[in-house]
């Protein structure tokens, strides 16, 4: 008689366990369902677990709440981290990192920073930079003309240590900017020549001298605008800089250009062109056609001036480009020049 029960006890209990897994596979769940135990919660016609069998289960607190499982893990894995150890505080607007790149995703898997009202990134169609490429900063647009300056000099002081391409090794000086950061207009060549080398500042030779005429002619002073070179460094020889030294200098264009922010780009030069926007089309067939940097900042390609001294017939195209640009920017357009 003893024998038969616990045969039928046993029986129950698995016709019990059989209906418990058979819930799970109908009703998809991995885990324990919300508030009502399994036993209980399973539909009426599945057999329940004789009340002698049922598990003890520690009382649930009125306020528990179901979680999704969670993968498992091996007990050798690192200790989840806080949430205050895994929240990085938002740095302060219009701040310079120097950090390089690959020490911020090292440290910095989710970054928590919000996203500056004009995102900068550095142009995707140039070949990978030869070596980590600083985080580029954009500034929001409310900075003051102080905290710009604040800012550039920061990055000036980091790139005059940069050794990110080869182009370090023949420089005197990093050649980084010159005139307002606070203007509606920016114009970017392509790299320092000698002159510039030597002195620190960009387009002070005859190239220079020149783009100043042409700044004067569309009604600014040459320190009403805001000028830059794609790459920091002399080329050797003056040659164009390659793909990868301009990939590694973008990131500080980059920021130079979050910056400032402006309103229009004027790309001087093929090589310009293609630092900004990746395409490396010809410069003939590029000018006059209005781009866009990053989609957000409008961009003039013209001929450099340096092409403009060898070819000086060539500045009536250039003068039609900067028309279109003084026309974008609200400008009185000068009927003859
Ligand atoms: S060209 Fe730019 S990336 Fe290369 S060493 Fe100079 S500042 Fe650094």
């Amino acid at each position: 008689m003893e024998a038969d029960a616990l045969r039928q006890e046993l029986a129950d209990l698995t016709a019990a366990v059989r209906a418990f897994l058979d819930w799970h596979v109908m009703t998809g769940t991995t885990g324990l369902p919300p508030g009502e135990a399994p036993s209980s919660a399973a539909p009426a016609h599945l057999p329940h677990l004789p009340a002698s069998l049922e598990p003890e289960r520690p009382p649930r607190s009125p306020a528990a709440t179901y979680e999704e499982p969670k993968p498992a893990r091996p007990l050798s894995a690192a200790p989840a981290a806080a949430p205050v150890a895994a929240y990085e505080a938002p740095r302060p607007a219009g701040s310079v990192t120097a950090a390089p790149m690959h020490a911020a995703q090292a440290t910095e898997p989710v970054r928590q920073d919000r996203p500056s009202p004009r995102p900068v990134e550095a142009p995707r169609a140039v070949a990978a930079p030869v070596a980590a490429a600083p985080a580029p900063t954009a500034g929001p647009t409310t900075d003051t003309l102080d905290e710009r300056r604040a800012r550039l000099t920061v990055l000036a002081s980091e790139v005059a240590g940069c050794q990110r391409c080869d182009l370090h090794a023949g420089r005197t000086h990093t050649v980084v900017q010159r005139g307002n950061p606070n203007s509606e207009l920016v114009f970017i060549g392509e790299g320092p020549g000698m002159e510039e080398d030597r002195s620190g500042e960009p387009f002070v030779g005859p190239a220079g001298q020149l783009l100043d005429k042409m700044i004067a002619a569309m009604g600014y002073h040459r320190d009403d605008v805001y000028i830059c070179n794609i790459v920091k460094c002399r080329p050797p020889n003056n040659r164009k800089p390659e793909a990868a030294e301009m990939a590694a200098c973008s990131p500080y264009l980059a920021t130079q250009l979050g910056i400032v922010n402006p309103r229009v780009i004027v790309a001087l030069g093929a090589t310009a062109v293609q630092g900004l926007i990746g395409t490396t089309e010809g410069i003939t067939r590029l000018r006059g056609t209005w781009k866009l940097y990053k989609g957000a900042i409008p961009l003039m390609p013209t001929f450099h001036p340096a092409y403009l001294l060898r070819q000086p017939s060539a500045k009536r195209e250039v003068w039609s480009d900067l028309k279109m640009v003084m026309t974008f920017l609200g400008r009185s357009v000068p009927e003859r020049h």
